[in-house]
């Protein structure tokens, strides 16, 4: 079959891996002038397997305000962000907030995430990637005692979803991150993921569309997607600003803009773009820079190690579509990297980026097939969407051809919503 992939961030290159590598005839298209470019350029670094939470949780409409209020918030609502859509996407995620619902939804999360691990695992010995990755685990670390006494819900559900997890104490943590030894006054203890691994998900995605590119898979850039154009429920063309292509299939991978390509169409995915911060610092002195991903619990913020960079990546905004780069939202990920890793890296040269998180409002992607013949979606994966990525591009490919999954595809396609 000839199929065209619908952007080309992380979602849409690894679903061409999969698809190209079945036999398939495979074109990426996106707008800009490489792969990567807009939310899959500059996230946290984080293949966070077992830190695979929804955001909807039981507590979460009180403890969003609390955050919002808090110094240095992690959660904040722009003006821009102000409008009905928004209002809309918020009701439905607070609907997801019940014990039921989130248990539910982390179920499907981590089914996906698990998956996701042992496709990458399978990737990366059949592909020589270089993206700066390491494979020493995460910590997500505590501020204060109180709130480490507290995870004992969480603990409980990462027992029951199998996730391997331990519970550190102080001298731990520096025994996996020496220069938290600098700093040994601002923290109690921490939660370790040793599964985990870290790197950079643009590196990851250039290198795979390379890969890609060997296996015959074409890219068609600086092109926008305009419209779909269906006849008789199905579809026969997608109209672009370099002309009308045409496929046997079309996957959705659009990322926080794949609603509006399909909204004419009917269907209502409730994809909020939630927009989050990063800053890049070259290293400075690598005896007080972190080995992995230190996440910092009491800012939400997440330091990770590059070979010779520091992300450092947080906040959750509601701005709607706006990309615009606001100086005084460096401050949190800016304070939680001097905080805890004082003298690592150079921050007048960093660089400050933002991207719009794919958010869904029970936090699970939306993958498979669609009420409209010849079209899939592979999008929605909100914060972990390198996490899930390849789970989610060898699954899509497994329901494009028709091939009985690996995993059971329950709540993850459209048709929950519908
Ligand atoms: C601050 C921050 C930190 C994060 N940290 C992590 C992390 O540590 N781990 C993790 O797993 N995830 C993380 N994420 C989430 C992750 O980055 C995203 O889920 C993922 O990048 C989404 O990939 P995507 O391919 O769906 O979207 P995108 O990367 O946005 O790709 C969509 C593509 O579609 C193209 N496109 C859109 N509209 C059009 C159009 N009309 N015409 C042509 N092309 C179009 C775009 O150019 C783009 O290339 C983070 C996100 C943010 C913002």
């Amino acid at each position: 079959m000839k199929i065209l992939v619908l952007g080309g961030g992380v979602l849409g290159v690894s679903s061409a891996w999969y698809l190209a590598k079945s036999g398939h005839e495979v074109i990426v298209v996106d707008r800009q002038p490489g792969v990567a470019d807009e939310t899959s350029y500059g996230n946290a670094g984080m293949l966070s397997y077992g830190y695979t939470n929804p955001w909807a949780a039981p507590g979460i409409p009180f403890k969003a305000v609390k955050w919002m209020m808090q110094d240095l918030a992690p959660i904040l609502v722009s003006s821009t962000g102000m409008n009905a859509h928004t209002a809309g996407w918020m009701v439905k995620m607070l609907g997801q907030c019940s014990e039921d619902a989130y248990r539910v939804n982390k179920n499907r999360m981590l089914r996906l995430s698990e998956y996701s691990r042992a496709c990458f695992e399978s990737l990366e010995s059949e592909l020589p990637l270089h993206f700066d990755q390491r494979q020493q685990g995460t910590i997500e670390l505590f501020r204060d005692q109180e709130k480490m006494d507290s995870i004992g819900a969480d603990l409980a559900s990462l027992r029951e979803c199998g996730v391997e997890h331990e519970v550190i104490d102080h001298a731990t943590c520096i025994q996996h991150e020496p220069a938290l030894a600098n700093v040994s006054d601002k923290f109690v203890g921490g939660l370790m993921f040793p599964n985990d691994a870290t790197g950079d998900c643009r590196k990851f995605t250039l290198a795979l569309s390379e890969a890609c590119k060997n296996i015959g898979v074409n890219f068609l850039l600086n092109t926008e997607i305009q419209a779909l154009e269906t006849v008789d429920n199905e579809i026969q063309s997608v109209m672009t600003s370099n002309g009308r292509l045409t496929a046997d299939a079309y996957v959705l991978c659009m990322g926080s803009y794949s609603p509006l390509l399909v909204k004419p169409l009917g269907i209502q995915l409730p994809i909020y773009p939630m927009k989050g911060y990063s800053l890049t610092l070259p290293i400075l002195d690598e005896s007080k820079a972190p080995q992995s991903t230190v996440m910092d619990e009491a800012y939400k913020v997440a330091v990770t190690r590059f070979d010779d960079r520091i992300r450092v990546g947080g906040t959750a905004e509601i701005a709607s579509f706006d990309l615009s780069l606001d100086e005084s939202r460096r401050k949190p990920t800016e304070f939680v990297v001097g905080d805890l890793f004082p003298g690592a890296g150079d921050l007048e040269n960093a660089e400050f980026w933002c991207g719009l998180r794919p958010m869904t409002p029970d936090s699970v992607p939306v993958i498979g097939k669609t009420p409209i013949k010849k079209l899939f979606t592979n999008t929605g994966h909100g914060t972990l969407g390198w996490t899930m990525s390849q789970g989610s591009a060898r699954l899509l490919a497994d329901i494009v051809n028709e091939q009985a999954p690996d995993i059971d595809t329950e709540g993850l396609s459209v048709h929950r919503y519908l």
